[in-house]
């Protein structure tokens, strides 16, 4: 399972870095989250640029980007407050 996430964060990474070399994060939502999932309940996640976070609303966890890698770990991730959730 180890060798399975650890390629998929590689894939991860090799997309965001693609599209954010071209600048274009707007483009990042809509081409990364196609591939991009949350690792927990394969759902599909919410890039908020402000925190360059990737959201799962249903686990309720932020995952962060950290230099430009998406970090797809649940240990990882941040737990959403409700405030969050509603947004
Ligand atoms: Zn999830």
């Amino acid at each position: 399972m180890a060798i399975e996430k650890f390629g998929y964060n590689e894939l991860c990474a090799a997309v965001l870095r693609g599209l954010l070399k071209i600048g274009d994060k707007k483009q990042m939502d809509n081409k990364l989250l196609d591939i991009l999932v949350c690792p927990l309940c394969k759902g599909a996640l919410v890039y908020k640029k402000e925190a360059d976070e990737l959201i799962c609303k249903f686990d309720r966890l932020a995952f962060p980007v950290k230099d430009e890698i998406p970090v797809m770990l649940e240990d990882e991730a941040r737990e959403l407050t409700a405030e969050e959730l509603e947004k």
